[in-house]
């Protein structure tokens, strides 16, 4: 079989982390959102790694029960004390404006400001991730015990923003395979200086495309760098009619921290990805864990609506919302680590093997045993033990029968999917296999 894993493998996996925690940190300082310059600041430093290829929106668009919101760019957003000092300050962490907030220049007394700020008393060193996309509103986000050192007295309060009918913006990275079924990889790029939520997903797809590009693949593959939620919805809705063409697809995220990994289920349950991520994940020498299919989470919640129910699947280390990091500024570079990165990266990796060699195939001798000594079959190729290779032709003989695919018989048999698929490509040059559609 073609492994792409094993091409992977032979560069260093400490090489390849600390090349995508850099990607990370590059990203990183850029103030996103759904829509804006930050979006596509963002896209712009992606599509100089990967040809991408952007859409613009308009303001006002209708998509399907939803409507493109107007643009927001963000120039300086500041609160100043009685003394002219800036006590939260946009310039330190964009984190400090709530996101989407309307433009505000007025002089507050605390108690009226109060009604404006947000803060984590748990967690009094950390600023919260807070957005009011769809309610028009304003805010700050600053540290419990920076909320603490404000005394009574009047403050003025600038947040520089502008709201108004423009675009949201999208990248999509297009690389044509042999079929034009497609795989498609979706990440959220509209949060502002987070790590794990946000730009590990950036990361690791980017890296991916890269390695991919290029290569003489089975499936086309489509890599989506959309804002969260509307992202998708638009996406969705500007490419109804072309949705079909989806055979597997995987939303990618939070893969940069120190858990384990997460594979939530596609609506379906028992689609082909849920089965190669298993697979891929069983034997990625991690932990991990398989999560059914909930209506709540990221993007796979639009590609999984009733309406599309696409075979889309999501891959996290830590489940959004556990860690307390969450939507925080300690969601920050040191959260996530080069190595985690770069094994998530390897598990995609193997996961597109799995779905590139999975096949069906139909045996053109079902009635006994086909006499594979006169054939050469029944002698080793060298490298793997001659009763691994043996059996595993046997077992690709016997449940080639157009139903079940070689990831099946791998699960089945126990042994190795490369030595399934090694198995089906000698016996089908062989004659005695010949590849079906599966849909059997
Ligand atoms: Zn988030």
């Amino acid at each position: 079989m073609t492994s792409l894993l094993r091409q992977f493998d032979q560069q260093s996996l400490a090489e390849i982390g600390r090349e995508l925690h850099e990607f990370a940190t590059e990203l990183y300082p850029i103030c996103r959102s759904i829509t804006g310059d930050g979006i596509r600041r963002t896209l712009g430093i992606i599509g100089a790694k990967i040809q991408l290829q952007m859409s613009e929106v308009p303001s006002g668009t209708e998509v399907f029960d939803w409507t493109v919101p107007k643009e927001w760019n963000v120039r300086d957003a500041y609160i100043k004390n009685t003394a002219g000092r800036r006590v939260v300050d946009f310039r330190q962490s964009n984190l400090h404006v709530l996101n989407y907030s309307k433009p505000v220049h007025a002089k507050l007394s605390l108690s009226e400001l109060k009604q404006h700020l947000f803060t984590l008393p748990e967690h009094p060193d950390w600023i919260p991730y807070r957005t009011s996309y769809y309610k028009l509103a304003w805010g700050f986000c600053l540290t419990h015990k920076q909320m603490l050192t404000l005394s009574e007295g009047e403050y003025e309060v600038c947040i520089d923003t502008t709201l108004e009918n423009g675009s949201l913006t999208y990248g999509e990275c297009c690389l044509p395979g042999r079929s034009s079924e497609e795989v498609v990889i979706s990440c959220h790029a509209c949060h502002p200086s987070l790590a794990n939520d946000n730009l590990s997903g950036l990361a690791v797809a980017s890296a991916l495309a890269q390695l991919l590009s290029g290569k003489d693949l089975r499936y086309s593959y489509r890599f989506l760098f959309i804002p969260g939620t509307i992202g998708a919805i638009t996406w969705l809705a500007r490419n109804r009619e072309n949705v079909s063409r989806i055979r597997h697809g995987l939303v990618l995220t939070c893969v940069g921290d120190a858990g384990g990994f997460h594979y939530k289920k596609s609506r379906r349950g028992n689609a082909e990805i849920d089965q190669a991520m298993a697979y891929a994940l069983q034997h990625c020498g991690e932990t991990s864990e398989i999560l059914e299919f909930t209506p709540y989470g990221y993007d796979e919640r639009q590609y999984c609506s009733p309406g599309f129910n696409l075979p889309v699947g999501c891959l996290m280390r830590s489940v959004w919302g556990t860690f307390p990091e969450y939507h925080t500024s300690a969601d920050n570079l040191d959260f996530i680590h080069p190595d985690q990165l770069a094994r998530s990266l390897r598990l995609c990796v193997s996961l597109v093997d799995v779905l590139e060699n999975n096949r069906h195939y139909l045996s053109q001798n079902p009635f006994c045993e086909p006499q594979l000594g006169k054939r050469n079959l029944y002698s080793s190729t060298g490298g793997k033990s001659i009763d691994e290779e043996i059996n595993a032709r046997l077992w690709t003989l016997n449940f080639s029968d157009g139903k079940h695919s070689l990831l099946d018989i791998a699960e089945r048999s126990g042994l190795p999917f490369a030595s399934i698929c090694d198995a089906a490509r000698l016996l089908s040059e062989g004659g005695l296999l010949v590849e079906t559609s599966g849909e059997v």
